[in-house]
């Protein structure tokens, strides 16, 4: 039978998102009808919701944990009853298949397509690569953030990068994914960690999160700073954020390498930008033999990463409870959750929590 439920929907831009009653049918054969516990709220939805210009209405957000309630015919992995998290990117996709399949959705009388994934809404019709299983023993709520948090930051440190024990890392940010970069960089015990950002608060913040060292960029020349805390540059600098301000001083923040004995360090892009961007000295990337990567999603396979994060965080090494700063309790303070977080209010992750188990 279909269900009624509330989702936040983008209907026109530059106005508040709205909170109105959606229709979702019955699972087809490769989707599942989850009912949500909690939902992150991500820094690319106020790209979604300030910079671009999609089709819509578009329903928002996409990290969430909740429970199947219905799963189609052809779903192996998960069926109902099973708790679930809920991920941006497919979790294995077959060979030669590039995107999930979309799901549909009613508001006000007329049949949309929804966007790969939604979270902000109490119930959401997804297609099954979007969901991987969570185990019955672990939190419901801030378990919300891995299906993008996580897998992004975790991810651009252990797989984009592969950073190693010992190497030096710079990350620029302390949100949601850098407060991830962060922790993966302390999982294989990188060393020196140096967190980058404008406000002391998040600095302090990040040394819980694992940062052995910290330069507050208004206050001084980043990339000078960390050239001397590391002796000539960093092997990674993590750009979280996306803006000139911070892909810049990545780049200059990196190592050299020694001309005929080894390559330099390596600049990863993570935070999605959408101004143009001129490299000021391109001449750094062949002299020192520097590196410029870019990262969307971990470089990985959901299905095959996030079980082994949930296993991290029962066991203490992913800090969850320290990356949710801040929770709502009900979908109605979405637009609040969005100025906050543009706001720069927020402290790695807030969440908003629908109904926990
Ligand atoms: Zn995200």
């Amino acid at each position: 039978m279909p269900i009624k439920t509330r989702a936040a929907i983008k209907a026109e831009h530059g106005a508040p998102l709205l909170v109105e009653e959606i229709e979702l049918e019955d699972p087809s054969d490769e989707e599942v009808l989850v009912k949500l516990f909690a939902t992150g709220v991500c820094h690319s939805q106020l790209h979604q919701i300030f910079n671009l210009r999609a089709p819509m209405p578009v329903l928002l957000g996409h990290e969430a944990t909740g429970v199947v309630l219905e799963a189609g015919s052809k779903v192996e992995h998960v069926r109902a009853g099973d708790r679930v998290m809920i991920q941006f990117v497919p979790r294995d996709l077959p060979e030669g298949q590039i995107a999930a399949a979309r799901t549909k959705f009613r508001w006000r009388d007329e049949e949309y397509e929804a966007d790969d994934v939604y979270t902000w809404a109490e119930h959401a019709l997804l297609n099954e690569q979007m969901v991987v299983p969570l185990p019955n023993d672990v939190a419901t709520d801030v378990t919300a953030i891995i299906g993008c948090a996580v897998i992004t930051g975790v991810g651009a440190a252990l797989y984009t990068a592969n950073v190693q024990a010992g190497q030096s890392v710079a990350v620029f940010g302390v949100g949601g994914v850098g407060t991830n970069v962060l922790a993966g960089a302390k999982i294989v015990e990188a060393s020196p960690i140096i967190a980058v950002d404008l406000q002391d608060r998040k600095l302090d913040y990040a040394r819980e999160l694992g940062a052995t060292h910290t330069v507050n960029a208004s206050d001084v020349d980043a990339p000078a700073a960390i050239k001397e805390l590391t002796d000539g540059g960093v092997d990674f600098a993590f750009d979280t954020i996306g803006l000139e301000a911070a892909t810049l001083p990545a780049v200059e923040s990196v190592r050299a390498g020694v001309l005929g004995v080894s390559r330099g360090g390596t600049a990863v892009i993570v935070g999605i930008g959408y101004a143009d961007l001129a490299l000021p000295r391109p001449r750094l990337l062949p002299y020192g033999e520097r590196t410029i990567l870019g990262s969307m999603g971990g470089s990985t396979r959901p299905g095959h990463v996030m079980p082994r994060y949930v296993e991290w965080f029962k066991e203490g090494k992913l800090p969850l409870e320290k990356m949710v700063s801040r929770r709502y309790d009900n979908l109605d303070q979405i637009n609040e959750a969005v100025r906050a977080l543009k706001d720069g209010e927020i402290d790695g992750r807030s969440i908003i929590v629908y109904d926990t188990p």
